[in-house]
């Protein structure tokens, strides 16, 4: 009898690919290759990752072909633009990286005073389903030109006056003496599920890697930090503690006026809030880095 294993598709290669596994990996899933590069195997769980162009995801998930992905967020949007909120797979949880944004951008010299401005034009993008959702919102007609790549060259090439493409840096715009001027999505990478069922034999499979990834994502900067502070500057210190929830407080042996306080931070803990911790009255304050958690 063969066991059901649960299959996470994932970017083959691309800008995805390496922050997908290290996901994984993170989550504690060991992968190997298995019988081809298509297939990895996860060797101490029932998975198996597929390996797959991000464009072939969002079909998977709603196909029931995998139960799990990790796909841009932008990719889901389009394969699903202008469709029913419940046919699309369920995105369980922001990712933290692939970020960037579908934005609008012309040439530098071209004028710009709002969407009314693209009236007419034709714009380039990967991403026509995007597009024509921001046209229709703004009540502007436009003409999607589709292109699968090299989008920024289609108004020097005349083929659009306009261009709707993903930008992170702003770099490849600026080579090309272009302006973003409208924000279409805001994108990263995401989990998603599917809405196809799942088999039960695999259902607390799909439960543990969703906590596991929870969890590695919610540890991405955050510190767990110590002190020594006066009870009476409780409040004060609380206020400090970057994005955290209420702080533990313990008594400290023989000292009346004294507590020690621990606390999850999930912001940045930088030199100047130690030294405001201080201020107030901290001291023996320790910042530690925190490896797993659970929520
Ligand atoms: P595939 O071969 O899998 O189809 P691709 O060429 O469509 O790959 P990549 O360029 O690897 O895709 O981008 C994958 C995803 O990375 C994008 O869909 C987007 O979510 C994210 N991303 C982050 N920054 C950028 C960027 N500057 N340009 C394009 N994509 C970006
Ligand atoms: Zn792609």
């Amino acid at each position: 009898m063969t066991e059901r294993r649960l299959r996470i598709a994932i970017q083959k290669k691309g800008r995805l690919a390496d922050a997908s596994l290290k996901l994984l990996k993170d989550a504690g899933y060991r992968a190997v290759q298995g019988k081809n590069e298509l297939l990895y195997r996860v060797e101490n769980a029932p998975i198996d990752l597929m390996r797959v162009r991000d464009d072939d995801i969002p079909g998977f998930l709603e196909d029931g072909v995998c139960e799990l992905g990790v796909i841009g967020e932008n990719v889901m949007a389009e394969a699903f633009a202008g469709n029913g909120e419940h046919e699309r797979p369920e995105i369980i949880q922001k990712l933290g990286f692939g970020k960037c944004r579908l934005m609008v951008a012309m040439p530098e010299a071209a004028r710009y005073d709002g969407p009314a401005s693209l009236e007419g034009m034709r714009i380039a993008t990967s991403y026509p389903g995007l597009l024509g959702e921001f046209l229709r919102r703004n009540g502007v007609k436009a003409t999607p030109i589709l292109m699968h790549g090299a989008v920024e060259v289609a108004p020097r090439l005349k083929m659009a006056q306009a261009i709707c493409d993903l930008v992170s840096t702003g770099s490849t715009l600026e080579a090309n003496n272009l302006k973003a001027v409208e924000l279409v999505f805001e994108s990263q990478a995401v989990l998603a599920l599917t809405r196809a069922g799942i088999d039960p034999a695999v259902q607390n499979v799909a439960d543990s890697v969703i906590a596991r990834i929870e969890g590695v994502v919610a540890t991405q900067g955050t510190k767990y930090i110590l002190m020594n502070a006066p009870r009476a500057a409780l409040d004060e210190i609380a206020e400090i503690l970057p994005g955290a929830n209420s702080p533990t407080v313990l008594p400290l042996a023989g000292k009346e006026d004294k507590v020690a306080v621990h606390a999850v931070c999930r912001e940045s803990v930088f030199w100047e809030t130690l030294e405001k911790l201080k201020a107030a009255g901290a001291s023996a304050i320790l910042v530690l880095p925190i490896e797993k958690m659970m929520m």
